[in-house]
């Protein structure tokens, strides 16, 4: 995928751009801190082996993780500088109480979404059981026994502090 096909999906899906890139992020860095791990363990093996085929094994192993891992990285490099670049056009001196406003009414469905009514299982927990519920324009877990509001499920859905989810939910 392509910054320009978040972009894209975006638009087709009317979500918040800067949200839609936020989301791939949090979908991408997980990959690329996958393949790094896997690329630096594979470098160690091959320190320590003094086995020539398992050296060249490791190290076709290791082209081969490189080959998906600079895709990925190109992508997300694009994407942070989208939305960095966007940042400063945007919001020169910071948010406004009427960009937390409008942040907060951002519909929480749209983030955690809840198919089968007003009751599904915790994100936030691993739950069998439909442990969360929905009010109005906010969640709460019966069992971690706490509430989310559309900024806060952001920042602890895609690991974000408070001034970057009032971004992505404008
Ligand atoms: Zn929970």
């Amino acid at each position: 995928m392509t910054l320009n096909a978040t972009l894209q999906a975006a638009r087709d899906m009317g979500v918040p751009v800067r949200y839609a890139v936020m989301r791939r992020l949090a979908f991408l860095q997980p990959q690329i801190k996958h393949l790094e791990r896997e690329i630096w363990g594979a470098r160690r093996r091959i320190e320590r082996s003094r086995d020539p085929l398992v050296k060249a094994l490791t190290e076709s192993f290791i082209r081969d993780q490189e080959k998906e891992l600079r895709p990925l990285k190109r992508e997300a490099t694009a994407l942070l500088n989208h939305v960095n670049g966007k940042e400063t056009v945007q919001t020169p001196g910071g948010i406004t109480p009427e960009m937390i406003d409008q942040a907060r009414q951002y519909p929480i469905t749209s983030i955690i979404d809840f198919p089968k009514g007003r009751h599904r299982c915790c994100p936030f927990h691993e739950d069998s059981n439909p442990s969360m519920a929905l009010y109005d324009n906010h969640v709460h877990c019966f069992v971690c026994n706490r509430s989310w509001d559309s900024i806060s499920a952001v920042m602890e859905l895609d690991a974000v502090g408070f001034r970057e989810a009032v971004l992505a939910l404008q």
